[in-house]
């Protein structure tokens, strides 16, 4: 077990469920950071912009988690000459850090200083005061995680498992093991383990977690990233919503702050009944 994962209550206290979150679009928005990475690096090396339409569709494709990969993938399907990862990674880094990933974030100069939060210090204060266990499972680079949980956010040795840490999602393994850190072996009797991520690859990471472990009550659960929630952006975000449900999320929330509206259903068993849709349409989306 690595060092960093403390369990985020005292031993023993049994969790009344897990709560692990996603990162990127869940609790900072990186649509000026990342996802403006993502989108400079391809103009850097195809001359254009690509449109912030052509990001959206390739995560919804559920396999470009890693953003590294999605620049290349976008720079591969515009027919461009493709660089080495290693050299794309430098110039996305530049984009992103805008310094050494490694060395003092007051250095840092790219758009890692323009990542707004979307919860605050006191959220997780309130989840753990409910007995709920909590942790991060991320496919950012640990600089970067570490950097919004514990500078931003003010969290102390936040339970982690960022890139490197383990497979990309959507493989469960970073999951798996940070929910057994929090949880205790897997199984009937453990507490539910429920995950909030805001891409298809995050709901199907959920998806693989409960063919491991069929008899583990697990919830997905799904929001959009901030951009979909823009005035005039009604119908991509329904849109976006219906894939994360087709994907398999059990519900949709608004935002994620209101993740706690849904503990006592995790706990009782009761959120697939409540939020289940029976069509393609996000159900849980505006309630
Ligand atoms: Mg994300």
């Amino acid at each position: 077990m690595a060092p960093a994962l403390k369990p985020s209550q005292p031993a023993s206290a049994a969790p009344s469920a897990v709560l692990l979150f996603d990162i990127d679009g869940v609790i900072r928005d990186v649509g000026g950071s990342y996802r403006r990475a993502i989108a400079e690096t391809v103009q850097h090396y195809s001359g254009a912009h690509p449109d912030p339409g052509a990001i959206d569709a390739l995560k919804a494709e559920g396999c470009w988690n890693n953003d590294w990969e999605a620049s290349l993938e976008l720079l591969r399907r515009r027919g461009t000459a493709l660089p080495a990862l290693e050299a794309l990674v430098e110039v996305f880094n530049g984009f992103y850090f805008g310094g050494d990933p490694w060395g003092d974030p007051a250095a840092w100069q790219g758009f890692i200083g323009q990542e707004p939060l979307l919860v605050e210090r006191p959220f997780f204060d309130g989840l753990t005061g409910a007995g709920v266990a909590w942790g991060f499972v991320s496919g950012a680079e640990p600089p970067s995680a570490r950097y919004v949980l514990e500078q931003r956010l003010g969290l102390t040795a936040p339970p982690l498992i960022a890139m490197g840490d383990a497979p990309d999602k959507p493989d469960p393994t970073g999951l798996l093991r940070l929910a057994q850190a929090l949880a205790g072996p897997l199984g009937p009797q453990a507490p539910p383990v429920a995950y909030l991520g805001d891409t298809v690859a995050d709901v199907l990471t959920v998806q693989r977690a409960r063919q491991q472990h069929p008899d583990q009550r697990f919830w997905s659960l799904a929001v959009a990233p901030p951009h979909f929630h823009l005035p005039g952006r009604e119908r991509e975000r329904a849109h976006y919503e219906a894939q994360l449900l087709a994907a398999g999320a059990d519900a949709v929330i608004p935002a994620t702050a209101q993740v706690s509206d849904h503990l006592p259903w995790m706990e009782s068993g009761q959120i697939a009944q409540a939020s289940k849709p029976t069509s393609s349409r996000p159900t849980m989306a505006d309630s």
